[in-house]
């Protein structure tokens, strides 16, 4: 039985971000068919889309651990905000109806199945399909998701501000938790002014009751304490045993958690240093190249501090519902520029020179 939805309105084709040259920083702007959702999705018309450094990765072919090379037409994107447009067959029973608010996040599909979606774990699903990678993603106006997958989104939410929480703000949220920190602990944000630094700071600070101190260069000092950080800390005055003494004076006996939100191999072996006793790295930023191992984690070190070190990536489907609650109520506050789908490439040619303070958002009806 076709959808039971008058799709009178929308229409053939419309407007996407595509990668017209993967490998390179090159947008190119097309009209692309509009899809038909298939049994159990929908279509969603998108009205928002965060821009977020791993679809720069995707982009440029840098994320050695990928199976293939994007292909060229890719539309990329994995932080779309916008309205369910059309129901394919047997969608209602996921209990969604034309015209509710969805989000479409960086695990677009989960199969509910394996090992870790049994665990409640579907952000790390083994069978996950990867928005803008796997499917055609959200830097579009029209994309299609899983009926029983995608994310309700309040209406009362900004797109600018309910975008950025569908993967910043759900993969900081849930580092955030596995750092076991509890209010009043001290929390390092290291990459503190990028686009999860300042998500992080601020849901670590404002939200969660955590004393925040973020490291990263002297041009983002404004933007990590306007965030929500007590302390800053200059990455670039200090050498790697510098950094953790200038933690362990800040804190008096070290951090309880450090979340490294960076691309960059040299955070991460200094993270352990910062820790105090029975203190957590958190893993978060994804680096590219060649990957190497974390720096400076001699075991006898870790046994006399009983340290950790956990990976996080992005967050389960409660998890992001619980951000976008936190979000709605005000108390998660970052930056946000909001631009149109033609300045998609000047975005990643900041990003691929670390201009970007907090999070871009697209306007997808420019
Ligand atoms: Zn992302
Ligand atoms: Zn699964």
């Amino acid at each position: 039985m076709a959808s039971t939805i008058d799709d009178s309105n929308l229409p053939k084709t419309h407007k996407a971000c595509v990668y017209d040259k993967p490998g390179s920083c090159s947008i190119a702007i097309r009209h692309v068919e509009t899809p038909e959702p298939g049994p159990g999705e929908v279509l969603v018309r998108l009205t928002h889309s965060g821009v977020c450094h791993s679809d720069y990765g995707i982009m440029m072919n840098t994320w050695a651990h990928l199976p293939a090379p994007t292909e060229e037409g890719q539309v990329g994107g994995h932080e779309g905000v916008g309205f369910v447009a059309k129901l394919g067959d047997g969608s209602e029973r996921a209990g969604v109806k034309v015209g509710d608010r969805v989000g479409i996040k960086w695990v677009s599909a989960a199969c509910l199945a394996c090992p870790p979606c049994l665990e409640g774990m579907d952000g790390v699903c083994f069978n996950q399909k990867i928005s803008g990678y796997f499917t055609p993603g959200t830097f579009q106006q029209y994309a299609i998701g899983p009926a029983n997958y995608v994310t309700p989104v309040p209406d009362s939410l900004p797109g600018d501000l309910a975008a950025p929480m569908l993967c910043a703000g759900v993969t900081t949220y849930a580092a955030l938790k596995k750092s076991g920190a509890n209010s009043g602990h001290w929390v390092v944000i290291a990459g503190a002014g990028g686009g999860l630094g300042t998500v992080a700071v601020s849901l670590g600070a404002k939200a969660m009751g955590y004393r925040v101190i973020g490291i990263d260069t002297l041009s983002k000092k404004d933007v990590i304490l306007d965030s929500g950080a007590e302390h800053f800390i200059d990455v670039m005055a200090y050498d790697d045993d510098g950094i953790a003494n200038r933690v362990r004076e800040l804190t008096g006996h070290g951090a309880k958690a450090v979340i490294v939100c960076t691309q960059s191999n040299e955070a991460y072996g200094q993270a352990l240093g910062m820790l105090g006793f029975g203190g957590i790295v958190v893993c978060v930023g994804m680096p590219e190249g060649d990957p190497k191992p974390i720096a400076r984690s001699y075991p006898a070190a870790m046994v006399a501090k009983q340290s950790s070190i956990v990976g996080s990536a992005v967050g389960n489907r409660r998890e992001a519902a619980e951000v976008l609650d936190f979000a709605t109520r005000g108390l998660v506050k970052f930056p946000v520029k909001t631009v149109g789908m033609d300045e998609l490439q000047s975005v990643f040619e900041g990003m691929a020179k670390g201009e970007i303070r907090g999070r871009v958002v697209l306007d997808l009806s420019k």
